[in-house]
């Protein structure tokens, strides 16, 4: 009997790469999708020297996540595009606040005088934060906007980390997690009583970086050395990040892997000897299940044998993004060089941010934009089922009103993203936990990676595959055997 992996995007093709390299065959991906790579979807405009990615464009180099991922990049023989630190994508980044475009401070000298839309130096913030007690009561969880206002005052919380939950996750901060982004902010704050102050006594201690004991086989991964040397900020693919999970797939493909596309799982069952997955009509029983399913995708697979488990799932919300790509003939249009612009929600705009692709990778003389909307507030901008001609004509109004480019694209491309991005809300850690502890109570044959429960990040979503893979045991009985 088989392994079985559910789901052809990027945490599935992983999983499976990592079982490859540790129990070996048999074993199959099941993509319900005519193709691999979920998010991941790049259009490369070979003749016209540009990229449109409706999906993820780069990734950061840093921590054990990224070491991993560059670890695979590197197995892949994938060429890549670093964006140094130096560079101006990396340098700046900005906001669209209260009628104007900031550039956010990015260096410590910025936190010394005011920059707009702040009010305050900034330096106020981190002042704030060591004059304010801890909490009394212990929590085990907050809103990140909560925490940050709490430590470092509301215009924090509004033009610093509501706009940067928009860029990662298309949410709202008062519902994210503070364990999203900053749980080991929040818990120095809880054992030391403020951030700084943690910090500082942090530095004292020898911290030992458990979570990269015994994942890498012998040193850091060469890429990464050389990503840290050469102080890389992030980096791309040529021809675009797609080349990942076709690389993955091409070299599943030769190590006998069968990637099943067209192949979606309808239903999923236990027993004594393991599992029974249906598709395409037909049932097959398997040893082992690594499902890289969106939580709400799994749900209704189980919830006929576990309909606990599948409202635990389903606890796990999700939001609708909208992607619209823009190329323009000319390069000259954009009046300040960066990696894009974020819109803080307080702005009420139906944009999250915009992306300028052109100044991170060389586009052969096009402007090239990439403008997000909805995210948490879709219903609320777009209600039900809007064309896409309405949704292009938002985004270049916009366009026009923040970045005053009044030219007409010469080509342009409209994806609505249903239920693209999970959202750690409150309680997510816990919920996952609970997931998990279900499972393993019910000795069910069945892991679970993928953006719904330990990052919603390319490195996350790929370490997440590693470690479920890793604790797999190898003996009684090895999934596969
Ligand atoms: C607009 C956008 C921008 C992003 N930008 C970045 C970025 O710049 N950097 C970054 O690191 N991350 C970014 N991300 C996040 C990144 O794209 C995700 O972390 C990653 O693609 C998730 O991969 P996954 O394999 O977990 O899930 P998915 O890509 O959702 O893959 C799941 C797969 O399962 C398949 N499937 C569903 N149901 C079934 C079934 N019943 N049977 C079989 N198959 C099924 C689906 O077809 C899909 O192929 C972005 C995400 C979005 C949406």
């Amino acid at each position: 009997m088989k392994t079985a992996v559910l789901g052809g995007g990027i945490s599935g093709l992983s999983a499976g790469y990592y079982l490859l390299r540790k129990f070996g065959k048999p074993l199959t991906i099941y993509e319900a999708s005519p193709r691999v790579g979920g998010w991941i979807r790049s259009e490369w405009h070979k003749e016209r020297g540009f990229l449109f990615e409706s999906g993820p464009r780069t990734i950061r180099p840093k921590g054990i996540a990224g070491a991993n991922t560059l670890e695979l990049v590197d197995q892949l023989n994938l060429p890549i595009k670093p964006i140094r630190a130096s560079h101006v994508a990396a340098r700046n980044r900005m906001l669209y606040a209260k009628g104007q475009i900031c550039l956010l401070p990015n260096s410590p000298r910025g936190l010394i005088g005011t920059v707009p839309p702040f009010t305050k130096p900034l330096y106020r913030a981190l002042l704030h934060d060591l004059t304010t007690g801890g909490t009394v009561a212990k929590n085990e969880d907050e809103s990140i906007y909560s925490f940050a206002q709490r430590r470092f005052g509301k215009e924090i919380a509004d033009y610093a980390i509501s706009p940067m939950i928009c860029g990662i996750c298309a949410g709202d901060a008062r519902e994210i997690s503070v364990r999203f982004l900053m749980e080991s902010l929040f818990e120095k704050e809880q054992k030391y009583g403020g951030v700084i102050k943690g910090m500082l006594y942090s530095r004292f201690k020898n911290n030992v970086d458990e979570s990269k004991v015994g994942l890498f086989d012998q040193d850091e991964p060469k890429l990464f050395k050389q990503a840290v040397q050469e102080k890389w900020a992030m980096y791309g693919l040529a021809d675009g990040l797609e080349q990942l999970p076709r690389a993955l797939r091409k070299y599943l493909g030769e190590h006998d892997v069968n990637v099943q596309l067209s192949s979606k799982c309808h239903n999923l069952s236990f027993n004594n000897d393991g599992a029974r997955i249906s598709v395409r009509d037909v049932d097959l029983p398997v040893a082992h299940v690594v499902s890289s399913l969106p939580a709400h995708q799994l749900a209704p697979l189980v919830r006929t044998q576990h309909p606990s488990l599948a409202a635990q799932l389903l606890d796990i919300p999700y939001v609708d993004v909208v992607v619209v790509n823009l190329q323009y003939n000319s390069d000259r249009l954009l009046k300040q060089n960066g990696f894009g612009l974020l819109v803080p929600p307080v702005e009420k705009l139906p944009v999250l941010g915009v992306i300028f692709d052109s100044c991170c990778f060389d586009m052969a003389g096009n402007t090239i934009l990439t403008v997000m909307m909805g995210g948490r507030w879709f219903d609320k901008w777009f209600g039900h089922q809007p064309s896409q001609k309405e949704l292009r004509d938002i985004a270049q109004l916009h366009v026009r009103k923040i970045l005053h480019i009044k030219e007409e694209p010469n080509f342009s491309r409209v994806h609505t993203l249903h239920k693209c991005i999970p959202q750690y809300t409150v309680g997510h850690k816990r919920r996952v936990e609970n997931i998990r502890s279900y499972i393993k109570n019910y000795k069910l044959p069945l892991s679970l990676c993928g953006a719904a429960y330990d990052g919603v990040g390319i490195n996350d979503v790929i370490l997440s595959a590693r470690r479920q893979v890793n604790k797999l045991p190898v003996h009684q009985p090895p999934p596969g055997h």
